[in-house]
């Protein structure tokens, strides 16, 4: 099958399948090889990594994976894209395509089935309406994973990176943080894409980090604090926790904690850096 990193390889399939775009499922496909190259070239890829891509399209970067992986886990939504991806990658046997939406998959379950429960490596070109989701359910629920290394909207990728202080800091960047290093690797013009998207592409890599590099007792009550905090950004911290209604955590836990840590009653979330929310958490439960 020919390349599909070039516009006249990828209308010539669209035409032969009279695919529709779906604008509901964010379907702007990749038409730049040498985009296409960096990505796989960033993501660090060799013969012995299995990848998981969410959301393959018409298969564009999962043929340079193909290439590259050992194996290549496909997770796509549209069912009109399953003949395709059926045809594209026909001459690639490393590889499954699952015909799901990926927030709704055990990817856990995908790891121990294709890679014996060993750290896998993600790449993708994500749909943008989802990208929060599909990133703190991979954290969440503790993939085993190597790395990320997604195309994201610009902005996405700069809020991922950003600390106290700043409007974009919050719960994504603090979690993002948490559990791996933040790198945009790549900035990507609209013009890469058909159709082309109205906002600016960069791709980001998130190593995960070896060990946490900060320590908390209870890591769900952290995020449940972040959360809870990043709710109300504009109200105290004391406030928007109080508010949030979290099981056992009373005003006067979080008054005490800020006390404790020498903070004013006054502070909001946003002013809080990451090993000063694992304080409050171990200190407020
Ligand atoms: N990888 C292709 C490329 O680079 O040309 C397509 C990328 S396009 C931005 C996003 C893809 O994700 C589309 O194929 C879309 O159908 C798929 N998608 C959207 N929502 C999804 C979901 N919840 N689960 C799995 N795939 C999804």
């Amino acid at each position: 099958m020919a390349d599909l990193g070039n516009l006249s390889n990828t209308l010539k399939v669209l035409e032969k399948y009279n695919f529709n775009f779906q604008k509901k499922y964010g379907q702007n496909f990749l038409i730049d090889s040498n985009i296409l190259e960096s990505i796989a070239d960033k993501a660090g890829i060799t013969k012995d990594d299995c990848v998981l891509e969410i959301g393959p399209g018409i298969g564009t970067m999962t043929q340079y994976l193909c290439e590259k992986a050992r194996f290549v886990i496909a997770v796509e939504i549209d069912k009109n894209l399953i003949p395709i991806l059926n045809d594209t990658l026909s001459e690639y046997d490393n590889k499954t395509i699952i015909n799901k939406d990926v927030l709704k998959v055990d990817i856990n379950a995908l790891c121990d089935e294709y890679n014996g429960g060993k750290p896998i490596k993600v790449v993708a070109n994500l749909p943008y309406y989802i990208t929060t989701p599909i990133i703190m359910g991979l954290f969440e629920s503790h993939v085993p994973l190597d790395s990320i290394t997604v195309m994201v909207q610009k902005e996405v990728a700069d809020r991922m990176k950003v600390g106290p202080g700043t409007k974009d800091y919050g719960a994504l960047s603090l979690a993002v943080q948490y559990y791996a290093h933040p790198e945009t690797v790549l900035n990507v013009s609209a013009n890469c894409f058909i159709p082309k998207p109205n906002v600016d592409s960069a791709v980001i890599k998130l190593t995960l980090h070896k060990d946490n590099p900060v320590s908390v007792r209870d890591e769900a009550l952290m995020f449940a604090l972040i959360r809870a905090a990043f709710n109300q950004r504009r109200k105290t911290l004391v406030n928007s926790i109080s508010n949030a209604g979290l099981q056992g955590i009373a005003k006067e836990n979080v008054v005490n904690a800020l006390e404790k840590m020498e903070l004013p009653q006054t502070i909001r979330g946003e002013a809080l850096t990451l090993e000063q929310f694992a304080r409050l958490s171990d200190l407020v439960k």
